[in-house]
C-alpha cells in the first residue's frame, strides 16, 4: 500500500474532517473533557483490539510519564494506528482500561478526553483560513473572541506561520499544512497530543526541519506526546522512549541509546538500523561471553543482564563498529579478512568483508575522500567486545 492509499485509509477509518471535528471537541461546547492541565500521564493497561480472527493490539501495557516524548515505532500492521486510535477514543478496545492523568477514559468519548492528535493527512478545512482552522476547536468550546485570537497569535507564533493567518490550505506548501494541524492540535492546550505518523508525507529535508520543530514546540509546551512512526532514525532522534511494536505486541521499550546499543530481540536489533548477526555457541562466560560460530570464528560478547541462554545464541554487532584496518603487518589483536563487496553512499563507505573462516560482516565507516578498496583487498578487522552484544535465541523465533 502507499502511503496515501494509507493515509487515505486511516482518513476513512476514522470518518474523515468529521473524525478530525470530533477530536478537536467539536462536541464538547460548553462541557468539560478531562481537567489536566499541561502535560499529564497516561496509562495504558493490557488494552487488546481485535478484528474478527485478527489481533491487531495484543495485550498492550504501558506508563507514560507526564511531559514524556513517546515514539511507537513498528512496521506497517504491526498496531501502532490501533494503539493510537484507543487513546483517542476512536477505536474501543476489547479489553483493558486507558488512564489519563489517572481518570479512567476507556469509555470516555473522543470530544471528552481534550487530546490533541495530527494525522498524516493533514485533515484542514480546505474552505476556512489558517486562522479559522487553528481557531475552530475554541469556538467549538464557545471561548470569547478576545482570548480565542490571543491563542491563536500564539500558537501561530509556535509553528513560525505569522503572517500567514489568512491564507486557505491550498495557497500552502505541505510542511506549512502540517504547521497549521499542530497548531490546530495545540491551541485548546491539550494534556496529550497524539501524532500519527505526522511527517510521513513530507519529503526527507523537511521531515528532518520539522523533527527539530515538534521538539522544540514540545519543549516549550511541555505536552505529553505519543508519536507514531515507522522511522527508525524519527523514532531515536525525538523520543525519550521508544516503543518497538511487532505483531500487535511491543517488543521492547527503551531510550533510544538502550535499544540501539543493548537490542534483546534480533527483531529489534534489525528493525533499529543496520546489524550483523552472527550464530553462535556460547562456549564460555563469566562477565562477557566467548561464543564460537558455526565457521569457527572465536569472539567475545557482552551478555545482557538476567537473560537466560542455552548454549546457542545471536551475536549482533553495528556495522559502524566493525573497524577495517591495513591488512599486513596483521596489527595484534585484528583479523585477517577480505573485502568482497564495496559500495559508494555519499558520507559513508560500505564493506562487506570475509573474515578467514568465512563469516561475513558488513562494516561502514565514514567518507574521508579516500577511494574504497575494491573487492579482493586484503583487510584487518577488529570490533570490540562491548560492541559484540548476546541476543538470547528464542523457542518461538
Ligand atoms: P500500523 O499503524 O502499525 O501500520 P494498524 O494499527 O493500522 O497498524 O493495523 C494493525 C492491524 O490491524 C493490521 O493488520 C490492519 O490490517 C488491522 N486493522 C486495522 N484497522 C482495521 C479495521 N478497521 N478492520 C480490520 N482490520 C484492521
Ligand atoms: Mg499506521
Amino acid at each position: 500500500m502507499s502511503a496515501a492509499e494509507r493515509s487515505a485509509a486511516e482518513t476513512a477509518a476514522i470518518g474523515a474532517a468529521a473524525g478530525a471535528a470530533e477530536a478537536l471537541g467539536a462536541g464538547a461546547a460548553g462541557r468539560r473533557g478531562v481537567l489536566a492541565p499541561r502535560g499529564a500521564p497516561i496509562e495504558l493497561r493490557g488494552i487488546v483490539k481485535r478484528y474478527g480472527a485478527m489481533t491487531a493490539v495484543d495485550a498492550v501495557s504501558l506508563a507514560i510519564a507526564a511531559g514524556e516524548f513517546v515514539s511507537f515505532l513498528g512496521p506497517s500492521g504491526s498496531g501502532k494506528t490501533t494503539t493510537l486510535l484507543m487513546i483517542a477514543g476512536f477505536v474501543a478496545p476489547n479489553a483493558g482500561a486507558i488512564l489519563l492523568g489517572g481518570a479512567d477514559i476507556t469509555r470516555l468519548p473522543p470530544y471528552r478526553r481534550n487530546i490533541g492528535m495530527v494525522y498524516q493527512s493533514y485533515a484542514l478545512f480546505p474552505h476556512m483560513t489558517v486562522a479559522r482552522n487553528i481557531a475552530f476547536p475554541l469556538r467549538m468550546r464557545g471561548m470569547r473572541k478576545a482570548e480565542i485570537r490571543r491563542r491563536t497569535e500564539r500558537v501561530l507564533g509556535l509553528v513560525r506561520l505569522e503572517g500567514f493567518e489568512d491564507r486557505l490550505p491550498n495557497q500552502l506548501s505541505g510542511g506549512q499544512q502540517q504547521r497549521v494541524a499542530l497548531a490546530r492540535a495545540l491551541v485548546f492546550e491539550p494534556p496529550l497530543l497524539l501524532m500519527d505518523e505526522p511527517l510521513g508525507a513530507l519529503d526527507k529535508k523537511l521531515r528532518e526541519e520539522l523533527q527539530v520543530e515538534i521538539k522544540r514546540i514540545q519543549r516549550e509546551i511541555r505536552s505529553t506526546v505519543v508519536y507514531v512512526t515507522h522511522d527508525q532514525e524519527e523514532a531515536l532522534s525525538m523520543s525519550d522512549r521508544v516503543v518497538v511494536m511487532n505483531r500487535g505486541r511491543i517488543e521492547q521499550v527503551g531510550s533510544p541509546s538502550e535499544l540501539y546499543e543493548r537490542p534483546r530481540t534480533r527483531f529489534v536489533a534489525d528493525f533499529l538500523g543496520a546489524a550483523n548477526f552472527l550464530e553462535a555457541e556460547i562456549i564460555r562466560r563469566d562477565g562477557t561471553a566467548l561464543l564460537r560460530t558455526r565457521n569457527g570464528t572465536l569472539l567475545e560478547a557482552t551478555l545482557p543482564e538476567g537473560a537466560v541462554f542455552g548454549g546457542s545464541a545471536l551475536v549482533a554487532i553495528r556495522p559502524e563498529r566493525v573497524r577495517l584496518g591495513a591488512a599486513s603487518p596483521l596489527p595484534e589483536g585484528w583479523r585477517a579478512a577480505r573485502v568482497v563487496e564495496s559500495s559508494y553512499h555519499g558520507n559513508t563507505q560500505r564493506f562487506q568483508v570475509a573474515l578467514d573462516s568465512g563469516d561475513r560482516l558488513t562494516a561502514f565507516r565514514p567518507n574521508t575522500g579516500e577511494p574504497p578498496a575494491p573487492p579482493g583487498t586484503a583487510v584487518a578487522v577488529r570490533w570490540e567486545a562491548r560492541d559484540a552484544w548476546v541476543i538470547p535465541q528464542r523457542e518461538d523465533a
